[in-house]
Order: structure tokens, then C-alpha cells, then sequence
């Protein structure tokens, strides 16, 4: 069968490879949608200190089950989380599975779904990190349940809700969920900003936001900008689905009182540091929270949200490719030339 196998930065092969076998409690799927993001594109460039190659790549799986284990049955059709939690140290007893210490991940620990098949580890079945695919949704759509699912993290932890106006830095993929799953939860108006003009209106096209916010050269403050859009207040949730440390500063900026701001896309390791007005945060009561990932009840959840329509996400799928392809997938997404791009294998 063919699989793209990361060796190292700069080099990710398409090649054969033996059909995978499942052992005693691992499960065996057809990987019938992998979908790409920005994280592929990262690995491609730096690598990560988590993947030993030669590495199969890919972690927005959906599939159909071959051979069974845990109640699952050859023709189920599946999707499978991507961050798997350990289930037993004190943060996952507690409940805050998505900063397990001991967190893996498929594509990086284990072989992903670049490939033709692929072996779910006993570990993932173990958490319940196998979902069914409802029906009347399609496996391209299912793999976007795994991004979907760190977006419903991070507005959970950003508590964004009724009336909210929100505020989404970056319209990359993940900028657009965020931006459907808060008027899902009910935001008043969401506003999405990006430093690139033409990527946009691309996604504004298909979002559909209340104001779309150009921050880039010539555009005037994108702060001044956002506190016009809102009466003077501010946002109620900002949140940074960028890899960008001046947007964090201006989200502090750009946050009404009491609100809250998500640092939701991480920061380069090399440059993680940023300038943050501490008595913002004190006399605005401001809040700022992180994200990472996602839980196996967030991927679950995400799959029902797509189900029943309340975030469609078909349409953000603008590219699909087969598998031999899939460099020229990872090209278009560091390029910023696609909403959302699905490999085929
Ligand atoms: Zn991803
Ligand atoms: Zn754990």
C-alpha cells in the first residue's frame, strides 16, 4: 500500500509500505479521508521532537473499520481522535484530558493516516477515542471533527456564549470554525481578522462574519478598528488563531472589560515571549486561556455538531487530493491557498 512517511524536516516520501496488522485489541481501518492542517506543514519544515522516523504523517482521520476489536465491526464507519490522553494520572482523573503529561498522538507516536490502512493503538480504544460517523455525514466531513474538537476546547475554556461579540484573529481553517462554532454557541456578532487581504475575503465569502477586519499594511489599528465595531466596549472573547505574538498583544488590547482572550494558535519556540499590560488584565478583570487539543468527548461532540448542522463544515473542504499528492496538499496549506484539505489514500 502507499504511505507518506516523514524522514525528516524537508523530507516527507510518499512510498510502499506492508498492509499494517492489527495486534490482540488494536483495530484495523481503510482510511477513506485524511485531512491536512498547518501542524502537517510545521512538521514538514521543523519536524517534532515527538515523531521518530521514518514516521507514517496524518492525525484528522475517518475510516472504515476491517478488522474488528472493541464492539467495533468490519464496515463501521469511524473517526478517530488525534491527541490520546493516558486515562489514569491526576489530570485525566480529573477530567482535563487534553493536558494529560503523558499525551501521544497519532501521526507522531504511532503511524497515521496518510495511508491506505492503518492500526488504531489499544490506547485510543481504551479512551473511547473511536467515534461513529453518523449518518448523513461524509468521511471528508468526519475528519474535521479532530480540528473541530480543539475549537470546541478552546471556547469552552474561553466560556464564549450568549450575546458574546467575538473577536477570531486568523482566517486560516481553524479561524472558520472558530467563527461558526460562536455563532452556534450563540455569540451577538463575530468579527474575523487577518493580516492577508485576499485570504480574508476567501473565508469571509464562506463564514460569513458580521465585519471582516484587514489588520494588514495600510489597514489602520485593527484595535481602533474593533473598538469602533463595538460601541467603544471591546470584545467579549478574542480569540488568536494565529501563530502570531503581536495579535495576542492587540487581543489584550481589543478586550472589553471582563473579557476573555483565548491564546488558541501557539507561538513559535523560538519567540514565545509577548508584552502583555498586566494592569489590563487587573483593572479590565481580563482573562486569558490557552488550549491544547483536544478530548476524546470533544471529538465526539464535534461529530454531533457537524451532524445535526449546527457547524457545517462541507463547504470549508476546498481541496481534495489523493494520497501521492498529498505534498502539494501541504504546500497549498502553508500557502494559505486553501480553506481545508482532504487527502484520499
Ligand atoms: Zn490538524
Ligand atoms: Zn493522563
Amino acid at each position: 500500500m502507499k504511505v507518506a512517511r516523514f524522514h525528516a524536516p524537508g523530507d516527507i516520501r510518499v512510498e510502499d509500505a506492508d498492509e499494517p496488522v492489527a495486534g490482540p485489541g488494536e483495530l484495523r481501518i481503510r482510511v477513506r479521508n485524511c485531512s491536512t492542517c498547518g501542524t502537517d506543514a510545521k512538521i514538514l519544515r521543523y519536524g517534532h521532537h515527538h515523531i521518530r522516523p521514518p514516521r507514517v504523517m496524518g492525525h484528522e482521520i475517518a475510516g472504515e473499520v476491517v478488522d474488528g476489536a472493541g464492539g467495533w465491526a468490519p464496515g463501521d464507519r469511524v473517526q478517530v481522535i488525534a491527541a490520546i490522553p493516558c486515562g489514569r494520572c491526576g489530570e485525566c482523573l480529573r477530567g482535563r484530558m487534553t493536558v494529560c503529561p503523558n499525551q501521544e498522538s497519532m501521526g507522531y507516536h504511532y503511524d497515521g493516516g496518510f495511508a491506505e490502512y492503518m492500526v488504531v493503538p489499544e490506547k485510543v480504544l481504551a479512551v473511547d477515542g473511536v467515534n461513529r460517523i453518523p449518518d448523513g455525514v461524509g468521511f471528508a466531513e468526519a475528519s474535521v471533527a479532530e480540528p473541530l474538537a480543539c475549537v470546541l476546547n478552546g471556547q469552552e475554556l474561553a466560556r464564549v456564549g450568549e450575546g458574546d461579540d467575538v473577536v477570531v484573529m486568523g482566517s486560516g481553517p481553524i479561524g472558520c470554525l472558530h467563527v461558526r462554532l460562536a455563532r452556534s454557541r450563540g455569540a451577538a456578532r463575530v468579527f474575523l481578522v487577518d493580516v492577508n487581504a485576499g485570504r480574508l475575503e476567501a473565508a469571509a465569502s464562506l463564514v460569513r462574519p458580521d465585519a471582516a477586519v484587514h489588520s494588514g499594511e495600510g489597514s489602520g489599528d485593527v484595535v481602533d478598528q474593533v473598538l469602533k465595531l463595538t460601541e467603544g466596549r471591546g470584545a467579549d472573547v478574542v480569540i488568536t488563531a494565529a501563530a502570531s505574538g503581536a495579535a495576542q498583544e492587540q487581543a489584550l488590547r481589543m478586550a472589553a472589560r471582563q473579557g476573555r482572550i483565548s491564546f488558541f494558535g501557539g507561538l513559535p519556540k523560538d519567540d514565545p515571549i509577548i508584552r502583555c499590560d498586566s494592569n489590563l488584565v487587573h483593572y479590565r478583570e481580563l482573562t486569558i486561556v490557552g488550549a491544547n487539543g483536544s478530548s476524546p468527548a470533544h471529538n465526539a461532540q464535534a461529530l454531533r455538531l457537524i451532524a445535526d448542522g449546527r457547524v457545517p463544515v462541507a463547504d470549508l473542504i476546498t481541496h481534495r487530493l489523493p494520497l501521492p499528492e498529498v505534498l502539494d496538499g501541504i504546500g497549498i496549506v502553508s500557502r494559505g491557498e486553501a480553506i481545508k484539505v482532504t487527502v484520499e489514500p
